[in-house]
């Protein structure tokens, strides 16, 4: 099978008819043989009837039902783990995204040997409290995951190899940073294609403005995992170790001026009495449990199920 196409939904029942007949049109015009996974994510209105429907017409079409909502990634994840083509493509229900670029992904994957191809909503109709908040958010998923070349990283519309989704895996929220995931497990050929983007036409958007402060918090997650995933006492015990030395060392140097001091014949004061202290303290306490924060990381990766989980590419 040459695409799969992987599409979540909630509360989408207007559109979907729609969307399906065009990405029909779509396929059929280029010949590719196909699926269309319709992931429905908990919907509450009449969107699982039309998918049923929509089964029965035509073979290609293909439905998972989730008993309640979970989220765009948990309905992506299940996509995947079923998709069957050389080539996944996932877009959204609500028509924003438009299958006329199916064929033109298709192509970046297979002839220009990307291993994923996200779309770029040059232009967005969106309302503008979404598209400023976009701009700021994508400058820092760039720099955070060290792929330069992505404008526009949440883009509901992109292109996979099917290897590429067989070896992540999107939870939570981490939808948004696909990409980012991908390149973390190898896949480093990452392009990017201008995609038509309109307005929707049925329906609301499912998320509010909270997707920003909790898309941060998601990249920072990612961002550490990336880097100390595997190995925390890196992290903690290095500054839980130059705290504490620092912390030691300052409280020394207290404890030695006053003895000094005392010996010398000079007014001196208790080291109780000194400020610096206190903070020297402090600072050795904070440092003993960085250190320790770093030893019960590594224990818990000890029990992680991925400590020993490598990407493989050629075994002769
Ligand atoms: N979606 C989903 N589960 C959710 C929320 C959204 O499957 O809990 C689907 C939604 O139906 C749509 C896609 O994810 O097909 C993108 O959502 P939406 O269009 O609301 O996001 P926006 O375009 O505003 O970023
Ligand atoms: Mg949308």
């Amino acid at each position: 099978m040459d695409i799969s196409v992987i599409i979540p939904l909630y509360n989408e029942e207007e559109s979907l008819p729609e969307l399906h007949a065009w990405i029909q049109r779509v396929m059929d015009e280029n010949h590719f043989s196909y699926e269309v996974i319709f992931v429905n994510d908990g919907s509450t209105d009449g969107s699982w009837k039309v998918i049923e429907q929509l089964s029965k017409q035509h073979p290609e079409v293909k439905g998972i039902k989730f008993r309640r909502n979970y989220g765009k990634s948990p309905a992506l994840f299940c996509g995947f783990e079923r998709a069957q083509g050389d080539v996944v493509i996932t877009m959204d229900a609500d028509l924003q995204d438009s299958p006329d670029e199916i064929p033109e992904l298709y192509r970046m994957i297979r002839m220009n040997g990307y291993d994923l191809v996200s779309g770029w909503k040059q232009k967005r109709y969106d309302p503008l409290s979404k598209t400023i908040p976009t701009k700021l958010f994508n400058a820092t998923a760039r720099a955070v995951s060290g792929i330069p070349n992505l404008h526009d990283f949440n883009c509901g519309l992109k292109a996979y190899r099917q290897e590429v989704i067989k070896n992540i895996e999107v939870y939570g929220e981490m939808h948004r940073y696909i990409p980012y995931l991908a390149k973390n497990a190898g896949f480093n050929r990452i392009g990017e294609k201008i995609v038509h983007h309109q307005a929707r036409k049925y329906g609301t958007t499912k998320f509010g403005l909270n997707r920003f402060v909790n898309g941060y918090l998601d990249l920072i997650t990612l961002w550490f995992l990336s880097k100390f995933g595997v190995k925390p006492m890196h992290i903690f015990g290095f500054l839980g170790s130059l705290m504490f030395i620092i912390g030691f060392f300052s409280a020394g140097a207290i404890g030695i001026h006053k003895l000094y001091d005392l010996y010398a014949g000079n007014p001196y004061r208790l080291v109780t009495d000194n400020p610096y202290f206190y903070l020297s303290l402090t600072t050795m306490v904070i440092g003993t449990q960085l250190f320790l924060a770093g030893f019960i990381g590594e224990l818990i990766a000890r029990n992680a199920p991925e400590r020993n989980k490598y990407q493989i590419e050629k075994e002769l």
